[in-house]
C-alpha cells in the first residue's frame, strides 16, 4: 500500500465522473510559431484543484500506477492537488520520481497513464501529466524544491562516480546523494542534462526547468559536476580508471550516434543531422562547444525533415519557428507506423508542418554552387510487419520523383556510442553495442558498474531511463552499503592484527 493510499476515501465516484475535463492551455498555434518559448501554459491553482477532482481513485491495482513506468503514486498526488494543495500533491510524486516537471512536459501520456485512465472508457482521461507538469513548477518557482532538514543525510564516505547527465543519470545522483554517498557526474557536454538539454527543444520543455535542477543537485545534494570530460577519450579517465578512485560507476551515456542513410550527397552543405541541427538553432552560444556555435540558415528555405519520431518532429516545429518558408516531413511509412508520440505530430500539424508519407529519399542532388537543391525521392508501399512488429516499406519501382529542398535533416534514429564499450575491458554489450545489464538490478558484467538508460535499451523515453536509473540506484546503494560492510570488518581485522603486532 502506497504512504498516501486514496482508494479508501469516500470519494463520489458518480459526481467526479461528470465534471467537464480542462484542456490542455496550449498558446494558439499562429502565436506559438513567433517564439521558442513553452508551446503550453500551466494549470493555474483553481484549474489543477477541479482537473485533479476528476480522478476517481480507482481501486487498486490502478491502471495509470501500472501503466507509468515509474509507477508514480498518481490517484494518491492528485488527491492531494483536487483539495487545493499541490504542493502536498508533488510530495507524492518525489517519492517515486524527483523528475516531475519534465516528465509531466514530455512523456507520452496518451500511451502511458493517460492511456489507461478509467474515465478514458467514457470521456477524455484525465490530464495526469498537465496536473503534474502545473503543480511541480508551481513548487518551484513558489517555494523551491523540497530542503534537506541539516544531519539528516549521514555521509557514507562512499564515492560514485555517474558518466553520463541525461535523467538516467540524473536520477542516480539524485537518489544516492540523499543517502549520503558522495556524487560525481562526468558529462561530455559543456552543461549537464543530456538530451533534455542537448535535444529537447525549449518550446516542449524550458531549459530553466534542468538548471534548476542541477542547480538543486548541486546546492542542496552536493553533487559535483564535471562538464566537458569525455570518459574514455583520449587525454580522460576510461571506466577503469574511475573503478580505481570511486567504489561504484553508473554508466548513463544515451544513445548518441545518428544513424545515417548511406545515399549519395548525404554530405553536402545543406544536409545536417537531428541532434546538430536541434543545438545550434536552440541552445545559447555557452552551451555550446565553438565548433557548433553557427547556426544553421532556415529562413525562407525549404526545409525537408526524414524521418517520424519525436526528434523529426522537434526538427519541424524548430524550423518553422526558424521561419522556414516550407517545412515537410518525409516518412517511409504510413502514419498509423509513425514511432513518434501523437501530441507532438498533432502540435507540428497545427504549427504548418506538411506530411509526405509512404516517400524515401534515395539521392541528395547538389546545384551548380555545390550545396544540396533537391532530393530524389522514391514512392513505398507497406508490406509484411518486421521485427519492430511495423509493416516493412518497400519502394514502388519507377516511382521515382525529385523534390526540391534547401535544407535537409536527417532524424532517423540513435545508436549508443561505441567508445565506453571499446576502453572498458569485460563490459558486456550486445551486436547493437547496447550494454547488458540485468534488468532487475541494473548491474553490468562488470563489478561495480552499473548502467540503464538508452544506452542499454537503445533510444526510448525519458521515464524509461529514469525508472532504470531508479532501480539502479536502489541496488547500487545496497552493493555499496555490503561494501562498506566488508571495509569495516577487513578493517577491523587489520587494526586487530596491528595491536596484536604491537604486543
Ligand atoms: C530530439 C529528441 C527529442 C526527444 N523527445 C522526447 C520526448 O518528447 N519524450 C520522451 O520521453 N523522450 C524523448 N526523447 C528521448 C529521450 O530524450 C531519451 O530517451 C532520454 O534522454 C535518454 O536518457 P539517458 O539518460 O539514457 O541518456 P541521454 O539523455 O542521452 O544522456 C546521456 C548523456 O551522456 C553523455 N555521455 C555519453 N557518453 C559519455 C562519455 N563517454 N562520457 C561522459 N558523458 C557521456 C551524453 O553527452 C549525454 O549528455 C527525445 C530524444 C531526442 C534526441
Amino acid at each position: 500500500m502506497f504512504l498516501y493510499d486514496v482508494s479508501h476515501l469516500p470519494i463520489d465516484r458518480k459526481e467526479r465522473v461528470n465534471i467537464p475535463p480542462h484542456d490542455i492551455p496550449y498558446r494558439p498555434a499562429e502565436e506559438r510559431v513567433q517564439d521558442f518559448e513553452e508551446a503550453f501554459h500551466t494549470y493555474d491553482l483553481e484549474t489543477i484543484r477541479v482537473e485533479a477532482e476528476r480522478c476517481i481513485a480507482c481501486p487498486e491495482p490502478q491502471p495509470c500506477v501500472e501503466a507509468c513506468p515509474l509507477h508514480n503514486n498518481i490517484p494518491g498526488a492528485l488527491w492531494y492537488m483536487s483539495q487545493g494543495d499541490p504542493i502536498k500533491g508533488i510530495a507524492v510524486y518525489h517519492q517515486t520520481s524527483g523528475m516531475s516537471e519534465i516528465c509531466g512536459r514530455v512523456c507520452p501520456q496518451e500511451v502511458l497513464c493517460e492511456g489507461s485512465c478509467t474515465i478514458g472508457h467514457v470521456d477524455t482521461p484525465v490530464h495526469i501529466g498537465m496536473l503534474e507538469a502545473s503543480s511541480a513548477t508551481y513548487e518551484r518557482t513558489t517555494k523551491g524544491y523540497p530542503s534537506i532538514p541539516p544531519g539528516s543525510i549521514k555521509p557514507t564516505g562512499q564515492r560514485v562516480a555517474v558518466v553520463g547527465s541525461g535523467p538516467a543519470g540524473l536520477m542516480v545522483a539524485e537518489r544516492l546523494a540523499k543517502r549520503g554517498h558522495s556524487i560525481t557526474v562526468y558529462e561530455a557536454w559543456p552543461k549537464p542534462g543530456g538530451v533534455l538539454v542537448y535535444g529537447i527543444p525549449n518550446f516542449k520543455l524550458d531549459k530553466s526547468i534542468i538548471n534548476d535542477k542541477v542547480r538543486y543537485l548541486e546546492e542542496v545534494l552536493n553533487v559535483k559536476f564535471v562538464c566537458n570530460t569525455k570518459i574514455g577519450a583520449e587525454g580522460n579517465p576510461t571506466v577503469d580508471d574511475l573503478l580505481e578512485e570511486y567504489d561504484a560507476v553508473f554508466l548513463g551515456t544515451g544513445a548518441g550516434i545518428e544513424a545515417s542513410m548511406g545515399i549519395p550527397g548525404e554530405d553536402l552543405p545543406g544536409v545536417y543531422h537531428s541532434t546538430d541541427y536541434l543545438v545550434r538553432i536552440n541552445l545559447p552560444e555557452e552551451y555550446l562547444p565553438p565548433e557548433k556555435r553557427s547556426k544553421p540558415e532556415v529562413e525562407g528555405k525549404r526545409v525537408a525533415v526524414i524521418g517520424g519520431g519525436d526528434t523529426a518532429m522537434d526538427c519541424l516545429r524548430t524550423s518553422i519557428r526558424m521561419k522556414a518558408k516550407e517545412v515537410t516531413c518525409v516518412y517511409r511509412r504510413s502514419e498509423a507506423e509513425m514511432p513518434g508520440g501523437i501530441k507532438d505530430r498533432k502540435l507540428a500539424k497545427q504549427e504548418g508542418a506538411k506530411f509526405e508519407f509512404l516517400t524515401a529519399p534515395v539521392e541528395f542532388i547538389a546545384g551548380e554552387d555545390g550545396k544540396l537543391k533537391a532530393m530524389k525521392c522514391v514512392r513505398m508501399r507497406l508490406g509484411e510487419p518486421d521485427k519492430s512488429g511495423r509493416r516493412r516499406p518497400i519502394p514502388i519501382e519507377g516511382s521515382e520523383f525529385v523534390m526540391d529542398v534547401d535544407l535537409v535533416v536527417l532524424a532517423l534514429g540513435y545508436w549508443p556510442d561505441p567508445l565506453i564499450r571499446d576502453t572498458t575491458k569485460g563490459l558486456d554489450s550486445d551486436k547493437w553495442g547496447l550494454i547488458k545489464i540485468n534488468p532487475e538490478t541494473g548491474e553490468t558484467s562488470k563489478e561495480g558498474v552499473y548502467a540503464g538508460g538508452d544506452n542499454v535499451t537503445g533510444p526510448s523515453l525519458v521515464v524509461i531511463a529514469a525508472a532504470a536509473g531508479r532501480t539502479a540506484a536502489e541496488h547500487m546503494h545496497k552493493y555499496l552499503e555490503s561494501k562498506r560492510r566488508v571495509k569495516r570488518s577487513g578493517n577491523g581485522r587489520n587494526e586487530k592484527s596491528a595491536e596484536l603486532k604491537a604486543e
